[in-house]
């Protein structure tokens, strides 16, 4: 038994069985910056043994009957239920989010990923036609590609991989992940949760560390031919661009700068709550958050004044305490980047409202050294500034006036990312008229984060290619393939 202090050991989950690597590095806490986790450094080599261990076990995986392997996924989400509090708790403490926060969205929607594909793929039918004139029927089977590459971030570790992994292995692939370097506790606890389960071994394999090693061979690896990446935008031009000759399959959900789009005619107090949650939840390390915030000027000044009320009264501290809001950004580095646009936009002649610079912490003596922001609201900006154009992955966000429709499309449009907006109307003609104009995958009107998994979920623009979700993730992971035979 160790002692509280030691690191916790990350190792490799290689053909069923957890295996050293040669290195180790280090993962903190970001509540308190201490080194918490040892996380295996994973060397192309290891990521070798993965692939054969994965390619070994998808001849008898892939022929199972789905309903098998929707038994052994049913069980995975049932085992992930019960230990949902375990599980949530290593989140937090990996990520710097609130504990409440992984209990009611992290782990929970975990859960709900493995039990939704473990049965959506029961249902899954193939298409068929006949054509009178050629005496031919021609039908469709879907069949799994092979050995599928996984690759996750660090902001909703357990969910977004499982996002991935769920519709992989239901569908007949077997599995290479590797999650991000920063977050990689919940994943190993996931591993004991699939070897408790009886998943066959070599089914899914996770081979920790760093993006340009691992990552990297798994995207050069000839053995497998579809990688599934959520991440940056510039790592998957990188990715893109160094697979190129390889011919596979990629699906890419990448970076965000998100506007929500604000009509006088809103619901007000439902549209100033929800947008504080859409712009600061998990300290606004979710590529769906609110940065850009668009008020028509009949409202801007009443909208202001409510919306910063709010922010200044969001609690920033310990992850563990139930009253806390917004824990800790992921890193130092990435703190450093947050604050550094809000220190640019103040000497761009920007007003800080609030946040960063204005409120002080006031922060547990245990989370001192830890890497808090405060939610930060930004006035007088211009659109072209960078706090406005570029994604910054923090509780920041910018409010801006316009006066009508067509310009606040215009300019709701004018960044390079496309991922999600929300539009706040009471008018029925003006929801459909704008949502399908505005440069978004997914548009929520009146509403934030309302995800239904049998609708499409992907970026336009740069903020990917490929959609995830329902019959959209199972045909990334199958190839249709068309039988035709003469009578
Ligand atoms: P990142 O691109 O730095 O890393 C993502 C993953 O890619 C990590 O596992 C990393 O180790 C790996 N990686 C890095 N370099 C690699 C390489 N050369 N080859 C292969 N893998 C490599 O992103 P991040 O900082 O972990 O995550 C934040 C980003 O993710 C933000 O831009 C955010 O918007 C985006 N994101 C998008 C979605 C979405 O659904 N669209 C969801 C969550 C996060």
């Amino acid at each position: 038994m160790s002692a509280a202090s030691d690191p916790v050991i990350v190792n490799n989950f290689i053909d069923g069985d957890f295996c050293g690597t040669d290195e180790y590095l280090d993962s903190f806490d970001p509540s308190t910056g201490q080194v918490w986790a040892k996380v295996s450094n994973s060397s192309a080599k290891d990521v070798d043994k993965a692939v054969e261990a994965a390619q070994r076990a998808f001849p008898e995986w892939s022929e199972l009957p789905v309903e098998k392997r929707s038994e052994v996924m049913q069980k995975i989400a049932d085992l992930i239920e019960s230990r949902l509090d375990e599980i949530a708790e290593v989140e937090s403490k990996d990520q710097g989010k609130p504990l409440w926060l992984a209990k009611r969205v992290d782990i929970s929607r975990t859960v709900h990923n493995f039990r939704y594909f473990a049965t959506y793929a029961l249902h899954d039918v193939n298409s068929s036609k006949i054509q009178a004139g050629f005496n031919a029927t021609n039908y469709t089977v879907k069949c799994p590609v092979g050995v599928a590459g996984l690759i996750s971030p660090w902001n909703l570790p357990l969910y977004l991989l499982s996002f991935k992994l769920a519709p992989a292995i239901v569908c007949g692939n077997t599995v290479v992940a590797k999650p991000s370097e920063m977050t990689s506790v919940s994943c190993q606890k996931l591993c004991q949760v699939f070897q408790d389960a009886g998943l066959p071994k070599g089914v899914i394999n996770l081979v920790f560390g760093y993006g340009k090693t691992a990552g990297q061979a798994i995207v050069e690896h000839p053995g497998i031919p579809l990688v599934s990446f959520t991440g940056g935008t510039a790592t998957a031009e990188h990715i893109r661009r160094s697979a190129a000759h390889l011919c596979k399959k990629f699906s890419l959900e990448l970076g965000g700068k998100n506007p929500a789009i604000i009509f006088d005619d809103c619901n007000f107090d439902k549209c100033v709550e929800t947008t504080i949650r859409s712009s600061f939840m998990n300290q606004g390390e979710i590529c769906l958050c609110t940065s850009r915030i668009f008020v028509q000027r009949s409202i801007y000044s009443k909208f202001v004044e409510a919306f910063v009320e709010k922010a200044k009264a969001l609690t920033v501290g310990d992850p563990k305490d139930i009253n806390t809001f917004c824990g800790a950004l992921i890193s130092q580095q990435h703190r450093e980047k947050v604050v550094g646009y809000i220190e640019g936009a103040r000497k761009a002649g920007a007003t800080i409202k609030c946040g960063h610079g204005i409120t002080p912490l006031e922060l547990p003596p245990r989370c001192q050294n830890g890497y808090f922001v405060r939610p930060t609201v930004i006035t007088d900006v211009d659109d072209a500034a960078p706090c406005m154009k570029e994604e910054i992955f923090g509780p920041v966000t910018c409010i801006v006036p316009f006066d009508d429709e067509k310009e606040v499309i215009a300019r709701a449009n004018s960044v390079k990312y496309g991922l999600a907006a929300c539009l706040w109307t009471e008018n029925a003609s003006r929801v459909h008229r704008v949502s399908p104009k505005i440069d978004a995958g997914t548009v929520w009107v009146n509403c934030w984060l309302v995800r239904c998994l049998d609708m499409p979920f992907g970026g336009v623009k740069e903020s990917g290619s490929g959609r995830e979700g329902g019959k959209y993730s199972t045909e990334f992971f199958t190839e249709e393939k068309t039988i035709c035979i003469q009578h």
